[in-house]
């Protein structure tokens, strides 16, 4: 389809990086990585529509506070439904594009985006089971910090499935905060949930703790 041939950064057939604005981080910055849908954004079942793009303003906060201190904000989404063909890399670029305008209105920003389009259900290049970028293997964060050189101990990571802490987890991560989940203390890695403005507040104090950058 002509819908492939736009220049997207694509890394591999089926997973994308991008590097948002010019922002410099010091080597050795935690980052704060996020999911997207479910956890920036209201989760509407593979979101294809720009226009249907709706914020969790309970997730802007934490960006804020991660930008404040100067920390990479990354944003860390498997996006199957390229895999199974329900839309392709143009339409999450046009809806990831959206995401990021609307964070921009609310004064916040993201500093990377990594989106993971394999799974076993898809056809092509694109049916990989169990590939090592989709959650919930750790591939995505462990690229994200090769290329910004991040401290992934000291990082943080928060989304709406488990299998967002097992990647957190596999990436070396000390702690998560699961959207609407429960706390849990795995061995090596403490699962925060993330329900109420007590536990937003926590997510915050938890960034503001990393520290400004040097
Ligand atoms: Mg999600």
């Amino acid at each position: 389809m002509a819908e492939e041939a736009a220049p997207h950064p694509l890394v591999e057939p089926g997973l994308w990086v991008e590097r948002i604005g010019s922002r410099v981080f010091s080597p050795g910055r935690p980052a704060l990585f996020l999911d997207r849908d479910g956890t920036i954004n209201v989760d509407t079942d593979y979101p294809s529509d720009p226009a249907e793009i709706e914020l969790r303003p309970q997730m802007l906060p934490a960006i804020a506070a991660a930008n404040r201190i100067g920390i990479p904000v990354i944003v860390v989404t498997n996006q199957s439904g390229i895999a199974r063909g329900y839309f392709g890399w143009s339409t999450f670029a046009a809806v990831n594009s959206r995401v990021l305008e609307l964070l921009g209105e609310q004064g916040v920003s993201v500093d990377m985006v990594l989106a993971c389009a394999y799974h076993e259900a898809g056809a092509g290049p694109l049916a990989v089971a169990d590939h090592p970028m989709r959650t919930p293997n750790p591939g995505m964060l462990i690229e994200a910090g090769k290329r910004l050189d991040l401290d992934l101990k000291r990082s943080l990571i928060v989304g709406d499935k488990l299998a967002d802490m097992q990647a957190g987890q596999g990436a070396g991560l000390a702690q998560g905060w699961l959207v609407d989940g429960e706390a849990t203390d795995r061995p090596g890695f403490a699962i925060q949930r993330l329900c109420d403005d007590d536990d937003r507040d926590g997510l915050v104090a938890a960034i503001e703790k990393l520290g400004p950058d040097a």
